[in-house]
């Protein structure tokens, strides 16, 4: 008996981290159930539109590329094949129903907290649609399979890993809270399990994620809830893993315990993204953000007298409704004291349902056009000048693959810049010691410091 040949998933992945990391996760929970993971759209049995819905644009793009799969699924019934079209992530989750009202070839629709229960639904879908787009009161990472380690090994030296999700902040412009629920932090036993599963498998820098990563408190066998601070003391200890950095948080959580990790932790990149967006206070009031410029400026330099050595990243929106020039200018303003290594910045988006949306004072679009252009281009200079100044620096740089020219290795600097060198493939897996040389637009040129440093 031969067994049937393999049904090919093609999943697109739209958005932030999280998603690349449920992306991954389907595709592990799809597996037993003898999908596997194709980069080609044609072809395809499954293909699922993972999908982002912070801002208009991302969630807009969604039903244009399922009018360009419905016109291929067409094409393929003519052929005699077939092909399901699934849409998940927060689109699905805020838009349920409406998007099979919308895009009618859409056989099935689930949000974040159903990527566990996808064999089955795919299983219904063949009986005709579905939509799932309940919080179930069931831990979906428990019933989530564990990475398998040849899959880890081809996704590299480099995983995600997600240890929180959901959002209990409600800043007034974000869809977070509404479309990934309420604050929930994974066990500390089944983070570690998992972190020492990827670092079996080959996997030497490890990103914690969660829409607000910081604010971790995920319990330990004896019911006492552990901070992110003490969780990375915990996965530090882990033999082989070289690397730990975690994304995104609120300056509300960086407690004391996650700046003495700062302190004390060298597998700590000392990279910090951590988002003001507005440095004007009337706005981070009406924003709900829950703190002001100057608790932002001192944490800042706390957490810098910690870790001399840290840089800053930051997200920024422009033209929250109410925002004056003058308000815009206080923006400018922080982005200048606190000095970014580099930075994401939006135009204000409306978001349904949102408090912000209901706010009558909205920005004229011309405005948020020419303040995005503004900021970006201060920010783009900061970054340009971090990038100088690590011009003469030897920075361990994690070598991740071999270079586009002959002989070349290419890694990331602790502050994740690219950086070329001289190298041998063998090198790759390794962290070595790196003097930088020289600058490009996008990357760092560097020198291998001798071999006994590395
Ligand atoms: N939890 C993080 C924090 O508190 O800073 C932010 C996570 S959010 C998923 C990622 C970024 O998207 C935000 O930092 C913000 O800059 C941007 N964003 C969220 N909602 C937005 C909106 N309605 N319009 C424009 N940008 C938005
Ligand atoms: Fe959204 Fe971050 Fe605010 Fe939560 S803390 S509501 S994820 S911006």
């Amino acid at each position: 008996m031969t067994s049937p040949a393999p049904k090919k998933l093609f999943i697109k992945t739209y958005g932030c981290q999280m998603n690349v990391y449920d992306s991954d996760r389907m595709a592990d929970a799809l597996a037993s159930h003898g999908y596997v993971p194709t980069n080609e759209l044609e072809g395809a049995d499954l293909v699922v539109l993972n999908t982002c819905h912070i801002r208009e644009k991302a969630s807009e793009k969604v039903f244009s590329e399922l009018g360009r799969l419905k016109e291929l699924r067409d094409e393929r019934r003519a052929a005699g094949e077939d092909m399901m079209i699934g849409v998940a992530g927060c689109v699905a989750q805020a838009e349920g129903e409406e998007i099979i009202r919308r895009s009618p070839a859409v056989d099935l629709v689930f949000g974040p907290q159903s990527y566990h229960r996808l064999p089955d639904l795919v299983t219904r879908a063949l009986n005709g649609q579905v939509i799932d787009t309940e919080f179930p009161p069931e831990d979906k990472f428990e019933h989530l399979p564990a990475p398998k380690k040849e899959v880890t090994i081809s996704r590299g030296l480099t995983a995600f890993l997600t240890v929180q999700e959901g959002c209990d902040k409600f800043c007034s412009f974000c869809v977070v809270p509404y479309t990934r629920g309420a604050e929930v932090s994974r066990p500390v036993s089944q983070v570690l399990a998992e972190a020492r599963n990827l670092v079996e498998a080959g996997v030497k820098e490890l990103t914690l994620l969660g829409q607000n990563v910081n604010a971790y408190h995920g319990l330990t066998e004896s019911g006492r809830a552990m901070g992110l601070g003490e969780l990375l003391y915990k996965l530090a200890e882990i033999p082989g893993l070289e690397r730990l950095r975690y994304t995104t948080s609120h300056p509300r959580d960086m407690d004391d315990a996650l700046i003495e990790a700062h302190r004390d932790l060298d597998k700590l990149m000392p990279y910090l993204h951590l988002p003001v967006q507005s440095g004007s206070d009337r706005i981070l009031k009406a924003m709900n953000r829950r703190h002001d410029r100057d608790e932002y400026l001192r944490l800042i330099e706390r957490i810098k007298a910690a870790r001399p050595d840290l840089a800053l990243s930051g997200d920024f929106i422009v033209g929250f409704p109410g925002e004056t020039d003058e308000d815009f200018e206080a923006t400018l303003a922080i982005i200048r004291e606190a000095e970014y290594a580099s930075a994401f910045s939006f135009k204000y988006s409306t978001r349904p349902g949102t408090p912000g949306a209901a706010m009558d004072n909205q920005v004229a679009e011309e405005v948020k056009t020419e303040r995005l252009a503004r900021l970006q281009a201060l920010v783009t200079e900061q970054q340009r000048a971090f990038n100088r100044s690590c011009v003469g620096r030897t920075l361990p740089v994690l070598i991740e693959r071999i270079g586009r020219q002959a002989g070349q290795v290419g890694g990331r600097s602790p502050y994740l810049q690219a950086v070329h060198l001289n190298g041998a493939v063998e090198m790759i897996g390794g962290v070595r010691q790196v003097e930088i040389i020289d600058v490009g637009p996008n990357s760092l040129v560097g020198r291998l410091v001798a071999q006994a440093a590395a």
